[in-house]
């Protein structure tokens, strides 16, 4: 097994990034943020439907959020879901 160290994790996030394709502004993450950083607007983009919208100058990339949404819909740069996959899979199998 090997180990994920300082040179193959990316530097701190700072702020997610949210899929508005996949998001459906079901509001888990608004209750998770301790910053209370995000809040489910109206979508611009898809007319009756709902999105999240993040606070940039709350959000510190702690990445309860992401690990919070069921539908994969928000992603730390870097620390994405297929990131940490591949993270995972790198210390499995070198
Ligand atoms: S938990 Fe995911 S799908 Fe729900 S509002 Fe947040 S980003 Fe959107
Ligand atoms: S990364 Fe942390 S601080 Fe930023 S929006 Fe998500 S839960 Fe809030």
């Amino acid at each position: 097994m090997n180990f994920v160290n300082d040179e193959t994790f990316p530097e701190p996030p700072v702020i997610i990034h949210v899929n508005r394709d996949r998001c459906d502004g079901c509001g888990l993450c608004v209750d998770v943020c301790p910053d209370f950083a995000l809040k489910v607007i109206d979508s611009h983009t898809r007319p009756g439907k709902k999105i999240v919208r993040v606070e940039s100058t709350k959000c510190h990339g702690c990445g309860v959020c992401q690990a919070t949404c069921p539908k994969e819909a928000i992603t730390l740069p870097g620390l994405g879901p297929d990131d940490l996959r591949e993270y995972i899979s790198q210390a499995i199998n070198g």
